[in-house]
């Protein structure tokens, strides 16, 4: 027999619905059904709306009215809003879950991880793993001697 229900199931930390449930509305976690951002800021709103977001035009602080949004509850509710699922980021190398951000200058990550890697997950400890052995391997190889052309 295979197992179907997960025990694990994740509670939103925002607005509190179990997974596989829509967020409530104004949750910061929902993502929007139209661009996969964040609905809470991505501009869906104002450019489906046909919102003119010229300077000058309009302000952040005007928002929507009451009317804009209902009909943009609407819009999302035709497009189909999105449940909540946590999908954990994991390290692409070691499969740590959700490990913690840390900063690397471009050139340096561009140095060290390959290009099809580099807009993944690695974990700090990986990092400085894989570091340390290129840069190990590369003290064990002879610097190119002369100049190139
Ligand atoms: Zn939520
Ligand atoms: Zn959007
Ligand atoms: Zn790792």
């Amino acid at each position: 027999m295979i197992e179907t229900m997960m025990t694990d199931r994740r509670i939103c930390g925002d607005c509190g619905v179990p997974e596989g449930h829509i967020h409530m509305l104004g949750c910061d976690m929902e993502s929007c059904p139209f661009c996969g951002g964040q609905l809470l800021s991505c501009e869906c709103c104002y450019t489906k709306l046909g919102i003119d977001l010229s300077p000058g035009a309009w302000t952040y602080e005007n928002g929507l009215t009451d009317e804009q949004e209902k009909i943009w509850v609407e819009m999302l509710e035709r497009q189909g809003r999105i449940p909540y699922i946590d999908y954990p980021n994991l390290c692409c190398r070691c499969g740590a879950v959700d490990p913690s951000m840390f900063r690397v200058p471009d050139v340096e990550w561009q140095r060290y991880v390959e290009p099809n890697m580099r807009d993944k997950m690695l974990c700090g400890q990986c990092y400085n793993q894989i570091k340390a052995w290129i840069d190990e391997a590369a003290d064990l190889t002879p610097a190119p001697a002369g100049r190139r052309s």
